[in-house]
């Protein structure tokens, strides 16, 4: 079993960084923001615990994400690899995933960084639209469909603006991630594991992180 982590602030683009390069560094993409809309969509009471916490741009309860993160390893291969994308979020949960991996002989290998000015979060995902029906992102002022509001990958005109990507619930998220997020920058940086990626600019950014894990 091996790990890697995605760091960054809401917008630093980990969740595009992810999908784009998970196949060319081999790991899978665990975002638990992504699980935690599953849960919300199927309905399920841990769906319905959660969005309370969402929608207010509140972290969900570390034994939330910790149940969730801890199942979905149980559950996975021995020779499994992970990139987390956006876990942990605080001190707590790193601690847990430091647990979990070292059950299985294993750690965090590196965690990635993104850095992003704040005024260029804001604007990212403010502009972020996602298609309901795939789940690609697009951004009004960056990365529009080639046609307006039908899909590129499937087609679908089901093109919509996250509930928490508002500018008021926003402010909050990035208040919450310097706050509670920032202490795991020091955490990993005492382990040597942490590494800065400017992530103003996405493909370089890919490139940084590609060339590191080659
Ligand atoms: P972003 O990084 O843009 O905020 P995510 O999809 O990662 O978007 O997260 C959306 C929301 O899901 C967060 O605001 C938070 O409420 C919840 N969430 C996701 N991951 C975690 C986590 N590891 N710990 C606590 N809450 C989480
Ligand atoms: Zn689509």
């Amino acid at each position: 079993m091996d790990a890697i982590v995605l760091l960054g602030a809401p917008g630093s683009g980990k969740g595009t960084v992810a999908e784009d390069i998970r196949n060319a560094v081999n790991y899978q993409h665990v975002s638990t923001g992504d699980l935690l809309r599953a849960a919300i969509k199927a309905g399920s009471a841990l769906g319905e615990e959660a969005k309370r916490y969402m929608e207010r741009g509140e972290l969900v309860p570390d034994e939330v994400i910790i149940n969730i993160v801890k199942e979905l390893i149980d559950s996975g291969s021995r020779d499994a690899r992970y990139m987390f994308d956006g876990f942990p979020r605080t001190f707590a949960q790193a601690e847990r995933l430091d647990e979990v991996l070292s059950s299985y002989g294993s750690s965090v290998k590196y965690v990635f960084l993104l850095e992003v000015a704040r005024p260029v979060l804001v604007r990212r995902i403010c502009g972020r639209r996602i298609c309901r029906q795939c789940g690609a992102v697009y951004n009004i002022h960056t990365k529009r469909p080639s046609v307006d509001g039908v899909c590129d990958h499937c087609g679908s005109k089901d093109i919509y603006q996250r509930a928490d990507d508002t500018e008021e619930t926003l402010n909050n998220r990035l208040d919450v991630y310097e706050r509670q997020t920032a202490e795991l920058i020091d955490y990993y940086d005492r382990k040597k594991i942490l590494v800065r990626v400017d992530a103003e600019d996405r493909l370089k950014t890919e490139q940084a992180i590609v060339a590191y894990l080659a």
